[in-house]
């Protein structure tokens, strides 16, 4: 069955210019097309959100999803915020059917959380000792579409504070087998430890990175490894910090010290030219569909300007994960905003229209 070809026009970000566009099926073209039904004929036109990072295989309460239906309700309401394409940050199960569903946004997967025995959030982990890190993560990076997630750091029990998750050797001899089995490596990191050697052994992201110092930075920006800081997930340190605060205090302190430091950081790396992506880490604690707020936060924390906050949560982050954009033959998704988010960016949490692979979502 085929639907009826679409037509939009407006202005189209970050060129912009006023276009029109059409759809048909899942591809956009700029050559008119007859009888299409024009769903939108104003505003401003983005290829959709995209959510960095965030987890459709975890539920409320930081449990693995029951069943792949209680995924794909969950990246439903992120795209009914508008964001389109996701990129897993780990999956406690397989969902690689939702793939080619056609009302899913574009997955883009990780597999599996790879952390060292009961040093990550229960049940979630392929959880592994230092002689198996490599294999595992190959293990992962068939898994997933792309991406592998190491879990950098955690709480160390024996330290009472953070503490990196295996020996920086490692993690390093890991990250080289997983970009040999060709999969981008994406870590989780909180502390100053950890991410210090982890960028200088080539990961491809540094997820949170609440514990970059400015060398790290500098070296982010000299090899262009990303930096995903998930701002709405470092707001909760504090509640972290609490809870952990009768057996672990010093460690509660440092979560504390982490998230106050925070929005330089991520200042910082930006004025370093690192590429910042949107990521809302969305799945346990915090709720889905908030990539919009996200970008909020990192226009008014972390000074990044409308439209460098836009392509980090837009065009640049699909690029960056190998996403066509509005272009000749290029994928169907779109989203109108009735005013122009670079004026004010708050425009972002109003999507006007939502187009997914095609079809007219709102
Ligand atoms: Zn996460």
């Amino acid at each position: 069955m085929t639907s009826r070809p679409l037509h939009v026009r407006g202005v189209v970000l970050p060129d912009d210019e006023v276009r029109d566009l059409w759809v048909v099926g899942d591809r956009v073209t700029l050559s008119p097309v007859p009888d299409a039904e024009t769903v939108a004929s104003g505003g401003f036109v983005l290829p959709g959100l995209v959510d960095a990072h965030c987890h459709i295989g975890v539920a409320d309460g930081g449990v693995p999803v029951e069943s792949v239906e209680q995924a794909k309700a969950l990246a439903l309401l992120d795209r009914d915020a508008g964001v389109l394409a996701l990129r897993d940050a780990g999956s406690p199960i397989d969902y690689r059917v939702l793939d080619d569903d056609p009302e899913v946004p574009r997955l883009i997967r990780a597999g599996r959380h790879v952390a060292p025995p009961k040093r990550y959030l229960r049940g979630l982990a392929a959880e592994v000792g230092e002689a198996e890190v490599a294999d595992e993560l190959v293990r992962q990076a068939d898994r997933g579409t792309g991406w592998v997630k190491l879990v950098g750091d955690w709480l160390d029990r024996d330290r009472a504070d953070l503490g990196p998750a295996w020996d920086p050797a490692v993690m390093a001899g890991a990250v080289r087998a997983a970009h040999a089995a060709g999969a981008r490596v994406a870590v989780h990191t909180f502390g100053e430890e950890a991410v210090s050697a982890l960028v200088r052994a080539g990961v491809d992201s540094v997820e949170h990175g609440t514990g970059l110092d400015d060398d790290d930075i500098a070296e982010m920006a000299r090899r262009g490894t990303a930096l995903v800081p998930t701002m709405i997930n470092v707001l909760t340190f504090g509640s972290i910090a609490d809870q952990a605060q009768a057996k672990f205090p010093g460690y509660a302190q440092h979560m504390r010290a982490l998230q106050a430091g925070f929005p330089a950081i991520v200042r910082n790396a930006y004025e370093a030219g690192v590429p910042i992506y949107v990521g809302s880490d969305a799945g346990g604690g915090i709720p889905h569909g908030l990539a919009a707020r996200e970008m909020v936060l990192l226009r008014q924390s972390a000074g990044m300007s409308p439209l460098d906050a836009l392509a980090a949560g837009s065009w640049g982050a699909r690029a960056w994960l190998g996403l066509p954009g509005l272009v000749e033959g290029g994928a169907a998704d779109l989203i109108v905003y009735e005013a122009d988010p670079r004026a004010d960016l708050a425009a972002v949490l109003s999507p006007q229209r939502i187009i997914l692979k095609g079809r007219v979502v709102r």
